[in-house]
């Protein structure tokens, strides 16, 4: 039976990409990614190829990126302009940075099942990190960074429930999860190898250098 992608599916096709978009349903084997799209009236077996333009294909990398750890462009921009600052090589940088933002870091851990929902949490006050509250998605975390719910029984309960039913992979090796998973501790920086998406950020680089 042809299947319709819904708008939220059809971004991570487009961007060749799992987002996260739809909840639970992302984790199963109903992700649409993997299902032979089909529009309607359009003969299942029939493909439409669209050649990009090499702009084309750089707009499509850095819009990958933007969308996978959902960020606007403005706010993209800033990353680069930081990763550019920084020494060494400006892709990484960029790509590192990104890595760090709290709200991935949670989504790797397996707090929520997308990188909405764990947003979500920080925004709502659920979160502290060496004692202190952080309601700011975009933390960038570092070295010696413990992360933690507040101590309050709701936020504990649902973070316990995300914990159980979410389980994002296999966990990088710069981060250390303690006491069931509830506390996590930063040990180091990630590197490019374990930066979670995967992408060719050189042409992001050239994209945004020009
Ligand atoms: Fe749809 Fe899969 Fe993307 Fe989730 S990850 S929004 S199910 S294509």
């Amino acid at each position: 039976m042809a299947r319709y992608l819904g708008p939220k599916c059809k971004l991570c096709r487009r961007e060749g990409v799992k987002l996260f978009l739809k909840g639970s349903r992302c984790g199963t084997a109903k992700c649409g990614l993997f299902k032979r799209k089909v529009l309607p009236g359009q003969k299942a077996g029939a493909r439409r190829v669209r050649k990009l333009s090499d702009y084309g294909i750089h707009f499509r990398e850095k819009q990958k990126l933007k969308r996978f750890y959902g960020v606007l462009e403005r706010q993209f921009r800033n990353y680069f302009a930081k990763a550019e600052r920084k020494k060494g090589n400006t892709g990484e940088n960029l790509l590192i940075l990104l890595e760090r933002r709290l709200d991935n870091v949670l989504f790797l851990l397996g707090y929520g099942f997308s990188r909405n929902q764990t947003r979500q949490e920080i925004n709502h006050g659920h979160i502290i990190i060496n004692g202190k509250k952080v309601d700011i998605p975009s933390y960038l975390v570092k070295p010696g960074d413990v992360i933690r719910p507040v101590n309050k029984e709701n936020s504990i309960n649902m973070i316990k429930l995300n914990l159980n039913s979410h389980k994002n992979g296999e966990l990088p090796s710069w981060l250390e999860q303690k006491d069931d998973g509830l506390e996590v501790h930063v040990l180091q920086l990630p590197s490019r190898d374990e930066v979670s998406i995967n992408i060719q950020e050189q042409l992001v680089v050239e994209l945004c250098s020009k």
